[in-house]
């Protein structure tokens, strides 16, 4: 837990969010300006501000992550089609909140990437 950060607030339900799951793990909820008909959030409860961070001990926790955004693609619908999940670090990425998370996005056809 980060005192001032945004998703740890989230996390432990200091801040409302439209919390889709969450396990002892993580958490998933509603991004609240959706890109996509189908765009949530996934981030760990373990406060960790950026990729650039990762240790080989969050190796589990990040599989759980990916795992977690593969369930939801199926519980949304949106397997068959497609989607995306991807992560921002830092300034040329984007990356506005600094406690890590995973996009989720699907629902229409998304931008080419590289
Ligand atoms: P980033 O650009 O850091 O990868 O993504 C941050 C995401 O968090 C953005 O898509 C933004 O819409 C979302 N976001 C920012 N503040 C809040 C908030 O207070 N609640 C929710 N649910 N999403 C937020
Ligand atoms: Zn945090």
């Amino acid at each position: 837990m980060s005192q001032d950060c945004l998703f740890c607030k989230i996390a432990n339900k200091e801040l409302p969010a439209e919390i889709i799951y969450e396990d002892e793990n993580l958490v998933a909820f509603q991004d609240i300006h959706p890109q996509a008909p189908v765009h949530i959030l996934l981030i760990p409860r373990k406060h960790i501000d950026r990729i650039n961070n990762l240790s080989e001990d969050d190796a589990y926790l990040m599989g759980l992550l990916t795992l977690a955004a593969r369930k939801l693609a199926v519980d949304k619908g949106i397997d068959k089609s497609g989607y995306r999940i991807l992560m921002n670090c830092n300034a040329h990425a984007g990356q506005t909140v600094f406690h890590i998370h995973m996009h989720l996005l699907g629902g229409k056809p998304l931008p080419h990437l590289g």
